[in-house]
């Protein structure tokens, strides 16, 4: 259990506010870390004290994705960019998107298929150079001062370490500092000069940044509703016309689209639910599946150009059921809003499907 006193929860969060406010952001740099550390802490953390390790590789890889839709052009081109480009910096355009464009170009903008890309591997290995030497380093200067609360710099053996309790901070606080730094990012494209043409009149930024385009959900929902007999996921009644794809893990709650979250259900089912977690037989049948036919399911997602890594996205599910546990939240049950009160029988459910969540994967705590 936690072993984290208020104070210093409220601590970490004026540091962050702070970080934010006062940061040196000449690039969009910071807030895409920000988002990465909060992304794999909930993903390969814990909720206790220990340190978190984790390969510089792996921070890389994830800071890439979150540039990797912006790689693509927003609009025509512009005098200030002549491919029609966000521009994510105040000087020339941030290196990380020329890095990426190639290989997005090549493999039509899948994220899935990068890592099958020849060049992948050595566009990570400059990403990482590039997130070693500019963000990490500048990211825990607040108001001139260095303030190494999060990690010790420079990194050791290319492994980035969390300090004792900030993954657990992270995952608590993670829908605050999310939403801090996507609306700072935002701020900051919508601030530069050089962005103005390309902005012009379209009010679509946030989608764009941080959303899925609606064509390629749309893909999916055949696919899902073939693997679930075109029955409703969560009332098993016959999908009819009005066929909408959930994520199981709510968007609010975790704002990526990974292969083993999408269900489809009834467009009715699906508002009921909105941002509320799936009660436990739901959540039963959901690891069922995944344990059944994940690997097919996330082969046919990947196609569709969605990450999948099924180890990642049960992890995020423990997450955020055990910090719904942690609050007292409620479970949906069906439509008509009946819910009821997140116990321990959901969490438990998590252990004995061990054999999913168990994973090879590098980072550890310690
Ligand atoms: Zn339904």
């Amino acid at each position: 259990m936690s072993t984290l006193s208020a104070r210093a929860q409220l601590a970490f969060l004026e540091k962050i506010q702070r970080l934010f406010d006062e940061g040196e952001f000449s690039a969009t740099y910071k807030f895409a870390l920000m988002l990465t550390l909060t992304e794999l802490a909930i993903e390969y953390g814990a909720d206790d004290d220990t340190e978190l390790a984790l390969p510089l590789d792996l921070v890389a890889e994830r800071f890439a994705l979150w540039y990797w839709r912006q790689a693509s052009a927003y609009g025509p081109a512009s005098a200030d960019s002549e491919d029609g480009i966000l521009v994510q910096n105040l000087g020339k355009q941030a290196a990380v998107i020329n890095r990426i464009r190639g290989v997005y170009n090549d493999v039509q903008g899948n994220p899935a298929r990068a890592p099958g890309h020849p060049h992948w591997k050595r566009v990570i290995s400059d990403i990482r150079a590039i997130v070693h030497n500019m963000p990490l380093r500048h990211l825990q200067v607040i108001g001139g001062e260095t303030d190494r609360f999060l990690y010790d710099y420079p990194c050791v053996n290319k492994i980035l370490v969390l300090k004792r309790g900030i993954s657990h901070n992270l995952r608590r606080f993670s829908p605050l500092i999310q939403q801090l730094a996507k609306a700072g990012w935002l701020e900051h494209i919508r601030s530069n000069r050089r962005n103005s043409e390309l902005l012009g009149k379209k009010d679509d930024l946030e989608s764009f940044m941080f959303g899925t385009p609606r064509a390629q959900l749309a893909k999916v929902s055949p696919i899902l509703a073939d693997m679930q007999d075109r029955r409703c996921f969560y009332c098993q009644g016959k999908l009819h016309s009005q066929v909408e794809v959930d994520h199981f893990i709510p968007w609010s709650r975790y704002p990526r689209d990974t292969a083993h979250n999408f269900v489809v259900a009834h467009r009715s089912c699906n508002n009921d639910k909105r941002d509320m977690l799936a009660a436990k037989s739901h959540l039963e049948r959901w690891l069922d599946r995944n344990e059944r036919i994940g690997r097919e399911l996330g082969e046919q997602m990947q196609d569709q150009g969605f990450v999948s890594n099924l180890a990642s996205t049960t992890e995020v599910a423990k997450w955020a059921y055990g910090e719904t546990l942690r609050m007292q939240g409620y479970a949906w049950i069906a439509t008509r809003r009946q819910t009821e009160m997140i116990n321990e029988q959901y969490t438990a459910l998590f252990s004995i499907n061990q054999s999913v969540s168990s994973r090879t994967n590098t980072p550890t705590t310690r």
